[in-house]
């Protein structure tokens, strides 16, 4: 038995050998990449739900890697938390989009509220509003993305006091994938989010099953009472569209109203059209 059991602790620590390996590996050519500017933008189109015009952009990372070529979010997110270069990655992907912004004003075009996606790592820091002061953002058209689980492993003032400085400068704050964790009603209450984003998880069965279609409506009405504006994401069909502004959605967001892509064809959207 002890035996095995040294067989055992020698196989585990071969692999947690391999695996620190392999993170220190990915941390080093994150760190490369983000030195290189590999992180790109990738622009989703929202559209009203009454007029399908687009009412906002959200800001989604993409990893051009040297060797691997285009990478998901799938797989550097994660990763890239547990090395703590999320932050980072967040600001070098802010840091880009604005950039892209001040282009296409430049082109003439009329650009939409932008969102960005803003993880606990970055929300939590105490340098962030003194960060974003200093860049040139106008910020009456941005707005950040927060997940709900914000106050769990952060101190709830140090994510309060962001919160208020963030909406102090203009920016507004959305919860993202509402529903979908921890969503709570006091949470709701405590950083009154301009927009909720309702998680594509609550919205994909509201055609199937009338409960959750109820459910949807319901939310719907949480939101209305806390003067909230709802996004639902993940809206697939044509059908979950008319559905969901039926359900008294403001804002519609997927790939039945248009696919994230690169800044080039973002830009020949805006340029061509703002219905979609
Ligand atoms: P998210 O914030 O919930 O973003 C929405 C995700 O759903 C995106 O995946 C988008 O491409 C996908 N999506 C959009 N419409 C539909 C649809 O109709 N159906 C389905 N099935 N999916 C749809 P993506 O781009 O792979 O991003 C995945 C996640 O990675 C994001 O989820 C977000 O949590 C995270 N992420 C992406 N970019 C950033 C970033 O710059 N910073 C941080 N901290 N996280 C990011
Ligand atoms: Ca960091
Ligand atoms: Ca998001
Ligand atoms: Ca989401």
């Amino acid at each position: 038995a002890k035996k095995l059991g040294r067989g055992r602790v020698e196989v585990f620590s071969a692999q947690m050998k391999a695996q620190l390996n392999n993170e220190r590996r990915f941390g080093k050519q994150c760190a490369r990449g983000l030195e290189k500017g590999e992180f790109i933008p990738y622009y989703q189109a929202q559209v009203d739900a009454r007029t399908r015009r687009i009412v906002g952009i959200e800001v989604l990372a993409r990893w051009h890697h040297p060797k691997r070529g285009l990478l998901q979010p799938a797989e550097f997110i994660e990763i890239a938390g547990n090395l703590g270069m999320l932050d980072d990655l967040d600001a070098a992907i802010l840091k880009a989009a604005l950039k892209d912004r001040r282009a296409w004003i430049r082109q003439g075009v009329r650009v939409p509220r932008i969102a960005v996606n803003v993880s606990a790592a970055r929300l939590s820091d105490p340098l962030l509003v003194d960060e974003l002061q200093r860049l040139d953002i106008e910020p009456d058209t941005l707005s950040f993305e927060l997940l709900e689980t914000i106050f769990l492993d952060n101190s709830e003032d140090g994510v309060l006091a962001n919160v208020a400085g963030l909406k102090a400068m203009g920016i507004d704050i959305e919860i993202d994938d509402f529903g979908s964790g921890h969503a709570s009603i006091i949470g709701l209450m405590k950083l009154k989010p301009r927009r909720m984003k309702i998680d594509r998880q609550l919205v994909l069965p509201i055609t199937t099953s009338r409960e959750q279609k109820r459910l949807m409506r319901s939310i719907v009405d949480i939101a209305k009472a806390l003067d909230i504006e709802v996004i639902a994401e993940g809206v697939e069909t044509l059908e979950h569209a008319k559905l969901l502004t039926r359900l008294g959605c403001d804002i519609l967001q997927g790939y039945a109203i248009a696919y994230p892509v690169p800044a080039a064809d973002m830009l020949a959207r805006l340029t061509q059209t703002q219905e979609l």
